[in-house]
């Protein structure tokens, strides 16, 4: 355990999402961190969501990789770096520079990128460099490149809360930028700002929306269109950008039966856009991650190029990043078709420049291979030395059991991470300790092109080190000591900013070349800011003026023809949409760790319609397996009428280490964007069929669960673990199952039905609860928050009846993580303290209060309650 003394707040950023906000740690001098919002950071002006809040859950050292490991065994540095360090020089040597690869990651902070991308691009030789920001926002970073001739996000975060109308689309921004939405709902309180979401879902986010249009999976482009085709016909073209004939010739064509949306709704849709001057279209994911995701974006770039509606308050097109530092990433060149600073790698003139200011003894010439294709040519071979870092790509990328394979037949594989346990870093020959969040000095750049200093809070655990300085580290041991001799993340820093004066100097937009001469202790006190500095920029937006980066300096559109996704097969007759959850994260490498990011959705779960639950002949809460061409997956059945028919939806965060069979992207087909090379994560044709489960059970325990049957999905707890369960034939000895699964020899007290086929055993330490199991035939029904909370309290008599006693009611799911409050005590609260509002839930049960990322569960739960009452009451 660490022990430092108490330390005043430090100022640093949020781990997780794009919008980068500022958090104030508090180290307590026993490893710990208190959490709580940076009030004067611009990006959250002091408010976190729960995954913010919870960062101090998140930095104990359970699981940390503590040592280098080299097959396994404990290693020192000089040994591992040495490894790494011969094995790539002799592959490059026999094979040449393509035959080695880095894929590396938009939670890397930007000095570590730098790095990484200097190694590869300066001076090993090759463009083999991508990272996980492919599966993010290439098509976003394509589709500006194509309109505005630079990867440049036009707007501000507060764009959002100036604009009369805020169109979102393919973004759940409620649960995925919680913290940007809140500043819209404010926003919407005090303006009255119409909102629009654009979604196949009715996800949280729709709980302020004003319309909400769920159209045909993939029809994004063709909606854009139809509103193109609107503009001109109301006469509302403003602009003359390059290729505005030929878009409009393009989106005239557009028919609008392909958004599968009523004309009445496409007309609201499209009186609202053409009638708010101040307009911003706030994109992410749900464009992006498909394989035609650039189009889509240019689509939307098109409505607002023709009407100037961009780089002015309150309107623009809005590209919301889905990681912490994937801007930083594009900033430094971390895609494998960038250079760096936003220079093209295709340019000799910029391929000179930066080789003159690296005095590097090579150049990548040509774009690398990006994620699909890198992982293809581990595959077949073509790439023989692999370094993954800060990433665990066996889990996230598309058709993830076939990369997982790919990874674990290479000849030799790195993995830099902070746990030894990932799918990923299973796989590796070397595993690398890597300092985590809290422990790392550096920046990121938010999804409104702001710079922030994240900040070491606590010390490296046992030999951990920066990313950057293990690159470095290898990069001397490969004999280029003094390009990498760096003593600190300042240095780094400073070192890029120097580099995008250079870059700046060839027109590129990304310049900041101020910071070139920064010191440590200016480094250290670093205050968040946008970039640029320059007379291009108003009010920190750009384009408001023109001046693009285009040749001609107007801005380009798109001629755009929507593509139809793949169609269905009878084989295949459902077209799975994939996502996030409100609290947690990608991998859950991280939020995994917390007990109350844990508590709201604690399984991998499908949601299904009920038609479609009907003719499956799959209840609710019981299991489907989910299966494609690719993979299969065994989840939850949730049924609810927020899917459409046709259309189930599965989250992407569950992994091999937390469940038996459902990470998601296994599913998910290799097709990728053609521009972006972005993949289509978003969707996958599958089939459905009942998990034929002989029992289910629900386990709880101090210890880790070592499940071991046909369907399991692990959790963290307050004091423990949990385990949902399920078996397709029944264990003949239930005593001996359990004692295996957690670990203990003692004798349980059992309780058993056998007529129901009901069975509780409880292993007790004294008086206190160490295990329990609870099994039946149909999904065990019982109080888990009653039954979890006993955990190392409760008398066996308690825990075995599976509900709280008559004193003390069923809380419910969690719907507030911050507070632990439940859906029956919201409802309950709702129905006798006629409760009506948000706020007066709030002020009754705490509910919301805190972060305020349950809000809009709040607020349909209220729906909820007053549907029911309008049921009762007479005609
Ligand atoms: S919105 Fe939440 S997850 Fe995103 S940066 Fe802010 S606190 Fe972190």
């Amino acid at each position: 355990m660490n022990m430092q003394a108490p330390r005043p707040a430090i100022r640093t950023t949020c781990a997780y999402c794009g919008v980068g906000c500022g958090v104030l740690a508090t180290p307590d001098g026993a490893g710990g961190l208190a959490i709580a919002g940076d009030p004067d950071h611009p990006a959250n002006f002091g408010r976190l969501c729960v995954k913010g809040s919870a960062l101090g859950e998140t930095v104990g050292l359970k699981g940390r990789l503590l040592a280098p490991r080299i097959h396994g065994q404990d290693a020192t540095w000089d040994q591992a770096l040495d490894l790494v360090a011969t094995r790539f020089r002799d592959t490059i040597a026999e094979h040449g520079p393509d035959s080695v690869a880095f894929y590396v990651s938009g939670q890397f902070l930007t000095e570590d990128y730098y790095a990484a991308n200097k190694l590869m691009k300066g001076f090993i030789g090759s463009a083999n460099i991508d990272t996980n920001s492919r599966l993010c926002m290439a098509s976003s970073v394509a589709g500006h490149k194509r309109a505005f001739g630079s990867d440049t996000v036009p707007g501000l975060y507060e764009d959002l809360e100036q604009a009369d109308t805020v169109v979102l689309v393919g973004s759940n921004l409620a649960w995925c930028h919680p913290v940007l939405y809140q500043r819209l709902a404010a926003a919407r309180d005090t303006r009255g700002t119409k909102v629009v979401v654009i979604d196949p879902r009715r996800t949280a986010t729709c709980e302020i929306a004003d319309l909400h249009l769920p159209l045909a999976p993939g029809s994004d482009a063709a909606l854009f269109n139809l509103l193109l085709a609107d503009i001109a016909r109301r006469g509302m073209v403003s602009e003359t950008p390059d290729g505005l004939d030929d878009a409009l010739a393009a989106a005239r064509l557009t028919l609008p039966s392909a958004t599968g949306l009523a004309h009445s709704a496409l007309r609201q849709f499209m009186d609202l856009w053409c009638n708010s001057d101040r307009v911003v279209t706030v994109y992410s994911q749900g464009i992006n991650q498909s394989d035609s995701g650039t189009d889509k974006v240019n689509a939307i770039l098109n409505c607002h190029l023709a009407t100037g509606r961009i780089g002015r308050p309150g309107m623009g097109p809005f590209s919301v990043t889905g990681q912490p530092n994937a801007m930083g990433g594009r900033e430094v060149g971390g895609l494998s078709n960038m250079l760096a600073c936003h220079l093209d790698i295709d340019n000799a003139t910029h391929r000179d420049a930066v080789q003159g200011f690296w005095a590097s003894p090579t150049m990548a010439d040509r774009p690398g291979l990006k994620a699909v294709d890198m992982f293809r040519a581990v595959e077949d071979g073509r790439i023989k030395a692999l370094w993954i870092m800060c990433t665990n790509p066996a889990v996230s990328m598309p058709e993830a059991d076939r990369v997982a394979a790919a990874i674990k037949a290479c000849d030799f594989t790195v993995v830099s991470d902070m746990f030894a346990t990932t799918d990923t870093a299973r796989l590796a020959h070397v595993i690398l300790p890597a300092t985590g969040w809290g422990e790392k000095d550096g920046t990121v750049t938010n999804s409104e092109r702001r710079i922030s200093r994240q900040r070491r809070t606590l010390a490296a655990p046992g030999q951990a080190r920066d990313d950057w300085r293990i690159i470095a580290d290898v990069a001397a041991r490969m004999g280029w000591a003094d390009a990498f001799a760096w003593d600190s993340a300042a240095q780094v820093f400073a070192e890029h900013a120097a580099l995008s004066g250079v870059a700046g100097a060839l027109g590129s937009d990304f310049d900041i070349s101020d910071h070139a001469g920064i010191s440590g202790d200016g480094y250290d006190a670093m205050q968040p800011f946008l970039w640029p500095q320059s007379a291009r920029q108003r009010g920190g937006r750009f384009f408001g003026e023109g001046a693009y980066h285009t040749p001609s300096g107007k801005a380009r559109m798109l001629a755009i023809t929507p593509r139809a996704p793949q169609p269905l097969t009878e084989e295949y007759p459902y077209r799975l949409n994939t996502g996030r959850v409100r609290d947690h994260w990608h991998t859950m490498t991280r939020s995994g760790l917390s007990p109350r990011l844990s508590r709201h959705l604690a399984e991998p779960f499908l949601e299904l319609h009920p038609d479609d639950a009907a003719r499956l002949g799959l209840a609710p809460a019981t299991l489907a397996r989910v299966s494609s061409a690719h993979g299969h997956a065994i989840l939850r059945v949730l049924v609810t009428d927020r899917v459409a028919r046709g259309q189930p939806f599965a989250p992407i965060h569950w992994t091999g280490e937390t469940a038996s069979a459902a990470r998601v992207a296994a599913l998910v087909p290799g097709a990728v964007d053609p521009v972006s090379g972005q993949p289509a994560l978003k969707s996958a044709a599958v089939s459905i069929t009942p998990f034929a489960a002989a029992w289910y059970g629900f386990a709880v325990s101090t210890r880790p669960i070592a499940a071991a049957c046909d369907y399991w999905a692990t959790g963290t707890l307050q004091a423990g673990h949990q385990a949902e369960l399920a078996g397709l034939s029944t264990p003949q000895d239930w005593t001996a199952t359990a004692q295996a699964m957690f670990g203990i020899s003692a004798d349980p007290v059992v309780v058993q039905d056998r007529q129901r086929g009901i069975l509780r055993m409880a292993f007790t330490d004294g008086d206190q609860l160490r295990a329990a199991l609870f099994v039946a035939r149909e999904p065990a029904a019982l109080s888990r928050s009653h039954v979890t909370a006993m955990l190392g309290t409760a008398s066996q008599a308690q825990i075995l009846s599976g509900r709280p006693g008559n004193d003390r009611p069923d809380e419910g799911a969690v719907i507030c993580s911050c507070f632990n409050v439940g859906v029956n005590t919201i409802l309950n609260g709702i129905a006798s303290q006629n409760l009506i509002t948000v706020e007066a839930i709030g002020a009754a049960l705490s509910a919301g209060t805190n972060c305020g990322s349950c809000r809009p569960e709040l607020k349909a739960l209220l729906l909820r309650a007053a549907d029911r009452t309008n049921a009762r009451q007479p005609a």
